[in-house]
């Protein structure tokens, strides 16, 4: 394996600060205890069998009851699964508008012994009240530094990460707030910055834009959602977004299916096909800005419901990926040293007293 440099700063979990170099195995983008149902659906008690999970995994936006998770004891026995498959932090990327659960958060973690990051922000406008959709870019600024010093939600549970920062397509003027307030807190915090992009290939390159404009570092912002929004990844797509320096992230693995759920004409890659795509990264020298996820925000790719769980990636994608020739050094920034640094917070942001 090619030298490395250790992961360096440390990484804010529900649980208290630790040093990112305590952490081998990352899985950056998912959601543990979440509300993802779409503003106005109508909510349902669909019971999920064995008889009814494909179909209502295949179309998985058609049951509300899918969208939720907030039991609290499934999500440690989901956590536990994931440290049986090797990996020892996740980040649940529920903000604000996704009935995120702080100290639900923090027992699941407790209960399994796996690492927990939860998130700053806020989802896309449909997802948000109308008080932080009227929100200035100031008060937006401080609540999420808040969430990061503070807590989240009236709790002392810290926040490690700003995001996934919802957006649409066209980007409604709240979620434009929400981005540049996004850059002032991770200036004043250190933390690093996800966004979900609008579903529009030309979205993240304005966000990118916004971002810039606002002083974000740009190697510790990641674009999400690679998958669905450059279904055929060329060099006009991500490729060109990681030139600009942020990261680009396919959290979709597990998802196999050539119908997008959002939009059926949209044919999604597989798990291989993503893989081929972080071949052509690699090959461009641009392996530093790649990152990997499932982003499971359905009940149905759990463990609980006959699901992949949140340890697929490192079950049978890290096998494939040796399979398919990639180096101990591309995996290892693939599942770790990229997604520390992201998340990995400067020491000088940590202690306050330090000027800057
Ligand atoms: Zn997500």
């Amino acid at each position: 394996m090619p030298a490395q440099d250790p992961p360096i700063g440390t990484i804010r979990t529900v649980c208290g600060d630790r040093p990112a170099a305590d952490f081998a195995a990352v899985m950056v983008h998912e959601h543990l205890l979440y509300d993802i149902t779409p503003p106005g659906a109508v909510p349902d008690d669909t019971q999920i069998t064995p008889q009814n999970r494909w179909q209502i995994d295949y179309l998985s936006n058609q049951t509300p009851a899918n969208a939720r998770q907030q039991d609290v004891g499934i999500a440690a026995s989901e956590l536990t699964a994931f440290c049986a498959d090797g990996g020892d932090l996740i980040v649940d990327q529920s903000v604000g508008g996704l009935a995120r659960d702080p100290t639900g958060l923090q027992a699941a973690s407790l209960a399994s012994g796996c690492a927990v990051v939860a998130a700053a922000g806020t989802y896309t406008a449909a997802y948000l009240d109308p008080e932080t959709q009227a929100a200035d870019t100031d008060t937006l600024a401080a609540r999420f530094t808040a969430e990061i010093t503070t807590g989240l939600d009236g709790t002392t549970v810290r926040a490690g990460l700003i995001g996934e920062i919802g957006c649409s397509w066209p980007l409604q003027p709240c979620e434009s707030r929400a981005l540049i307030a996004a850059a002032m807190a991770a200036q004043r915090t250190g933390a690093g910055i996800s966004v979900h992009p609008g579903r529009d290939p030309r979205a993240p390159f304005e966000i990118v834009d916004i971002l810039g404009q606002a002083g974000a570092d740009l190697t510790r912002v990641v674009i999400c959602h690679m998958d669905r929004t450059y279904p055929e990844p060329d060099e006009t797509g991500p490729m060109a977004l990681a030139r600009l320096g942020v990261m680009v992230e396919w959290d979709f693995f597990g998802v196999e299916s050539s119908y997008y759920w959002m939009d059926p004409d949209v044919e999604l890659p597989t798990d291989r096909g993503r893989l081929r795509a972080f071949r052509a990264l690699i090959d461009a020298g641009l392996r530093d800005r790649i990152l990997v996820s499932h982003d499971i925000c359905t009940r149905t790719r759990a463990r609980h419901w006959g699901g992949h769980g949140y340890g697929h990636v490192l079950r049978n994608i890290v096998p494939l990926m040796r399979r398919m020739g990639f180096a101990p050094g591309d995996i290892a920034h693939l599942i770790r040293l990229n997604p520390l640094r992201l998340l990995a917070m400067p020491q000088a942001a940590i202690h306050p007293e330090f000027p800057r």
